[in-house]
C-alpha cells in the first residue's frame, strides 16, 4: 500500500489474491458483459475484470486511488475510472446509450452499505445482477429468513427487488486493514417482477419498517398507529394468522397480504 488506508471512506483492501480470483470466479460473468464496479480502490479487481468482460466502469470517490487503478489499467482500453460518489452516480444516465443490462460487483465501504443497495435498487430496470462483498452480519440480514434474529425490514426490501444468496464468506484477515468482522460475498439476481404482488408499495414498505421499529412488540402493537384495529383483526382471521403474533414470525406474503387489506 503506498498511503495510509482512509478509514472515512471505508478503505479495507481485499489484498488476497486467491480470494480476488474467486469472487471474479463465483459471479460467472460473460465476454458481453457491461460491468460496473463500486469502490475499485487499486484497480486490482477492475484489472481481473478487465481481463475477462466486454467493458468496465468503476466509480471511486478517492481521487488519489484514481489515478493509482488509472495507471493499473493502463493496458485495458475497455476500462474507465469515473471519480464520484456512488451514491450521486446516475446509472441510467450514464449508461442510456446501451440497452444491455449492467452488472454490478463490489467489495463495497462498510459505512454505506444499505445506502448503496437502496441507490442501486433505485436503478434496478438497468441492472440484472448485483455482487457486493460485504459485512457478513449486513449480508446475513439482507438473505434472512423470517422466524431468524437477522430478520427485519431490510431483509424484506432487498427481497422484494432481488433474491439474495450468500456464495461464500471471506475472512477478516484477507483485507488490509483488517476489519473486525468477516465479509461475504453476496448475490442479488434482480427480479423482473418482485416477488409478491403489492397494490400500494409505499405503504407496504411503511408498514414493514414500522412493524420492526420495536421487534418486541407483537405486530398489533408495533402497527397500531398506522393501521385501524379492524382492519388488523380483518387481516388476522382472514389468513389464519394468531393476533399475537410477532413481526419476525411474518413472511413477504404475509406483509404483503396485510398491505393489500
Ligand atoms: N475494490 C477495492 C478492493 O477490493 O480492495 C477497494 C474496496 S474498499 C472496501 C472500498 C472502496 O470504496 C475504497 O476504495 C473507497 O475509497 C471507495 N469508496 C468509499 N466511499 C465511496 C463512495 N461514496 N463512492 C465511491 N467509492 C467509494
Amino acid at each position: 500500500m503506498n498511503v495510509r488506508p482512509k478509514k472515512r471512506l471505508g478503505q479495507n483492501f481485499l489484498v488476497d489474491k486467491n480470494i480476488q480470483k474467486k469472487i471474479v470466479r463465483a459471479c460467472e460473468f460473460k465476454d458481453s458483459d457491461i460491468v460496473l464496479e463500486i469502490g475499485s480502490g487499486y484497480g486490482e479487481l477492475t484489472k481481473l475484470l478487465a481481463g475477462i468482460v466486454h467493458q468496465v466502469f468503476a466509480v471511486e470517490i478517492d481521487p488519489f486511488l484514481c489515478e493509482s487503478s488509472k495507471d493499473n489499467l493502463k493496458d485495458f482500453s475497455n476500462s474507465r475510472i469515473i471519480n464520484q460518489d456512488i451514491l450521486k452516480f446516475d446509472l441510467k444516465k450514464y449508461f442510456h446509450e446501451t440497452e444491455q443490462k449492467i452488472k454490478v460487483i463490489g467489495n463495497i465501504p462498510y459505512y454505506i452499505s444499505s445506502p448503496i443497495i437502496e441507490h442501486l435498487i433505485k436503478f434496478k430496470d438497468k441492472i440484472d445482477n448485483i455482487f457486493i462483498t460485504t459485512q457478513k452480519e449486513f449480508a446475513l440480514r439482507m438473505s434472512a429468513n423470517p422466524g431468524s434474529k437477522e430478520y427485519g425490514s431490510f431483509s424484506l426490501f432487498t427481497q422484494y427487488y432481488t433474491e439474495p444468496k450468500i456464495l461464500f464468506l471471506i475472512k477478516k484477515l484477507s483485507f488490509y486493514p483488517a476489519p473486525k468482522i468477516d465479509s461475504a460475498l453476496i448475490n442479488m439476481k434482480v427480479r423482473q417482477e418482485p416477488i409478491v404482488k403489492v397494490k400500494d408499495e409505499k405503504l407496504f414498505f411503511k408498514i414493514t419498517r414500522s412493524a420492526f421499529n420495536q421487534r418486541r412488540k407483537t405486530l398489533r402493537n408495533s402497527l397500531s398507529n398506522i393501521i385501524p384495529a379492524r382492519k388488523l383483526e380483518q387481516f388476522f382471521s382472514e389468513y389464519g394468522i394468531p393476533c399475537n403474533i410477532r413481526p419476525e414470525d411474518l413472511s413477504l406474503q404475509d406483509f404483503a397480504n396485510l398491505t393489500n387489506t
